[in-house]
């Protein structure tokens, strides 16, 4: 029995004797099951979009942001809830799993990153969208881009030639802000990633994106990202990041 099971048993046992049965990875008492096993309450849930599905039109259309938010995002909920199920860590902070990913199944760093990027994604868009960033997340992005233009050329480049389905990102790492990419449903928290930190802005270049609108044509999906950007969100981000 090792220390969380023991403490488990304790608990139980101190409740007034319920009858314990105890197998292999899981201690069930009356009905009652082990924390190995998810509840209703920590299951990672798919936060609201925040605005419709045709609200960021033209740029991005309502069709594939039905299908993405709907099918995509959804599917990677509910197989990520599976997956931290499977693996036996329901309940960890998400932020802990990614710390540790490459200790988990394939399923949880998919899944789980399919989860993540998302929610992440949906915050970083708005249709009051667009322009540039002000204030201090300006500031940082001058000083480590030399001007916004720059940054927005480094990370439309990124985004245009990350190869296959992946992502690119705007992070703060170690006081500086960096544009970097990963494939899959991979990100920068992972302890896998090459390129490590805190992520700000992120944009899908998985074909299931952009493909109904924009077809193969990927840099004009990444041109029309820029008159959706919620740079307010960002900035937010920013000012916590920095402390
Ligand atoms: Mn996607």
């Amino acid at each position: 029995m090792n220390k969380r099971e023991f403490i488990k048993k304790s608990a139980f046992i101190s409740l007034g004797g319920l009858a314990i049965t105890s197998i292999p990875g899981r201690t069930i008492a009356s009905g009652l099951v082990s924390d190995s096993k998810q509840t209703m309450e920590d299951a990672f849930k798919q936060p609201e979009l925040g605005y419709a599905y045709n609200a960021l039109e033209p740029h991005i259309d309502a069709m594939t942001m039905e299908l993405h938010y709907s099918k995509h995002h959804a599917g990677y909920t509910t197989k990520f809830n599976a997956a931290v199920n499977e693996a036996g860590i329901a309940g960890m902070a998400i932020k802990d799993i990614f710390r540790n990913i490459s200790k988990y199944p394939d399923a949880v760093k998919n899944n789980g990153g399919g989860y993540y990027n998302h929610n992440l994604f949906w915050k970083v868009m708005s249709p009051d969208g667009g322009g540039e960033p002000e204030g201090d997340l300006l500031k940082g992005i001058e000083k480590s881009f030399g001007s916004f233009s720059n940054f927005k050329d480094t990370f439309s480049k990124t985004a245009a030639s990350t190869f296959g389905s992946g992502w690119a990102w705007l992070i703060h790492s170690d006081g500086k802000l960096i544009v970097t990419s990963t494939p899959n449903q991979d990100n920068p928290l992972m302890d896998i990633a090459p390129v490590k930190g805190t992520p700000l802005l992120l944009l899908d270049v998985w074909e299931h994106a952009y493909y109904l609108k924009y077809q193969n044509r990927r840099a004009e999906y990444i041109e029309a990202f820029w008159n959706v950007v919620n740079w307010d969100y960002i900035s937010e981000k920013y000012l916590e990041v920095i402390g």
